[in-house]
């Protein structure tokens, strides 16, 4: 049966399909796994580093050819592709060199005497479970840091990724890592239940939504697994000031609609105080209805499609709501029509608690702005929202916006800037953003056996 399958969200082309995997395959990849595991974990450090090295090689070669398998898979503009695969090849090249100094060992002052080291050991198999949006920097976020660790990774992707999760495992091969260090799976997400059961795996980790990430703990917490979560996000982009609005605004739209809007740590609720709100919301909305949307392979696109039609209908059942119920629709609101899922890039205003837009995530090109009175009404916006993600303020005063970056329940807040991940920064939210922290040291701290070592 087909189960993993590109659609090209540009034009609503079948273009390749794979079955999903039978039980004997699932089994034969753990088999595969936990083998390796037993040698990779032994392998010197440098050696490992120098593998790791060669996977950043590769795909710094394969950057184009890479970057246009995702635009196929899920629509990203192939410039954009080419940004991604960078990143992933910096990640892997970071914990080749960091890994091995994050990973001494750290001696302890000990009562009674003797010696007490604790070494950072690897646990064994892991299951990673990972999107489509950004198919490539999700894998990496968790592969380079376990891999350098010692732990060997088996990779479900997203099921509408199918080419890209096995351009990621031919490169894990050439890269000449043993066989089952990196595995891939086409499973289905009862299989994903079987293989988080499964003895021979110690841990998952997802990066996905809040429902998946609800499933994969329920079952992971059964069977007493440990768990890392990088769910969805509703980041807040608050602005105390007019201080550059041209440029606040820039950025705003910049932090909204990068990957089609499709971005966990995307700035989706804009909160702006009451003195600039229509300087604010009239530039904002201009800015973004001069977006024009255009081929993902055509190197002078910026804006391509959101990754399903399914996804895009979505959207518009969000936004409609809003509409429904009150909201002002300054521009977009709808499919563009044709094939593909392209979506026009959307402002909503006056949306109030009653609204599914209030509350959900609005994964694509669709802003809501709020007025607030000042700081202290924009963190009290900000703060309920069930997610905890990311954030960015906007202030001349850094002083002052330092201490609203303070006071946000959220794992990462950016001062004049939107949200950017860099491979040696710590990535993760609070409340139903997530789990635990993906990249920086931080990233080599979940799936880690932390060994005391103790002698007289
Ligand atoms: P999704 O539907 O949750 O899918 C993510 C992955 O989880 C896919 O591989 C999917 O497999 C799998 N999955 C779904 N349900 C599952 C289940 N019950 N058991 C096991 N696996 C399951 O998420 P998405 O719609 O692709 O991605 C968008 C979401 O991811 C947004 O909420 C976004 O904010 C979040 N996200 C978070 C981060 C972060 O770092 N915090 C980064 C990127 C995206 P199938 O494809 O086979 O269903």
């Amino acid at each position: 049966m087909t189960y993993y399958r590109t659609i090209n969200p540009a034009t609503g082309e079948v273009v390749a399909e794979f079955p999903a995997a039978t039980a004997e395959e699932i089994s034969q990849a753990l088999d595969s796994a936990q083998s390796a595991y037993l040698s990779w974990r032994q392998l010197d450090l440098a050696e490992r580093s120098r593998l790791l090295r060669n996977v950043a090689s590769l795909y710094r070669e394969r950057a184009q050819e890479l970057a246009r398998i995702i635009s196929v898979e899920m629509g990203k503009p192939v410039s954009q592709g080419a940004g991604e695969v960078g990143l992933v090849a910096d990640i892997f090249d970071y914990y080749a060199n960091e890994g091995p100094g994050f990973m001494e060992d750290q001696q302890l002052t000990v009562r009674g005497g003797g010696e007490a080291i604790v070494r950072s050991a690897p646990v064994g198999v892991l299951l990673g479970i990972m999107p489509w949006n950004y198919p490539y920097y999700q894998v990496a976020r968790f592969a380079a840091p376990n891999l350098m660790l010692g732990n060997t990774i088996v990779l479900k992707h997203a099921r509408n990724c199918p080419q890209s999760a096995l351009a990621i495992r031919q490169i894990f091969d050439d890269a000449g890592l043993p066989a089952g260090a990196y595995v891939n799976v086409f499973a289905t997400n009862e299989q994903v239940a079987e293989i988080i059961a499964d003895p021979r795996v110690q841990g998952v980790s997802l990066t996905g939504s809040e429902r998946a990430g609800s499933a994969v703990a329920e079952v992971a917490g059964r069977h007493l697994k440990k768990y890392v979560l990088e769910l969805g996000g509703s980041d807040p982009f608050i602005v105390l000031d007019g201080e550059d609005l041209d440029a606040t605004v820039k950025a705003a739209v910049g932090g909204r609609m990068s990957n089609a809007g499709q971005a966990c740590t995307a700035s989706k609720r804009f909160m702006v105080v009451e003195d600039i709100y229509d300087a604010f919301v009239e530039k904002f909305t201009d800015r973004m209805a001069a977006i024009k949307h255009g081929d993902p392979l055509d190197s002078a696109t910026k804006f391509g499609p959101i990754a399903s039609r399914q996804a895009a209908s979505e959207l518009i059942e969000q936004v409609q709501d809003a509409v429904q119920k009150g909201a002002t629709l300054r521009t977009g609101g709808s499919l563009v029509e044709g094939a593909g899922s392209f979506m026009e890039p959307t402002v909503l205003t006056d949306v109030v608690p009653q609204m599914r837009a209030y509350h959900e995530e609005l994964f694509g090109p669709v802003a809501v702005i709020y007025k607030v009175k000042d700081a202290d009404e924009a963190i009290e916006l900000a703060n309920s929202s069930p997610y905890g993600l990311g954030g960015s303020v906007f202030s001349a005063d850094i002083a002052r916006a330092k201490s609203v970056a303070d006071r946000l329940d959220t794992g990462m807040v950016f001062i004049n800037s939107t949200a950017d991940s860099q491979e040696d920064l710590p990535f993760g939210g609070v409340k139903r953003s997530g789990v635990g922290r993906e990249l920086a040291r931080s990233g080599m701290e979940e799936f880690v056996n932390k060994k005391l070592i103790r002698t007289p």
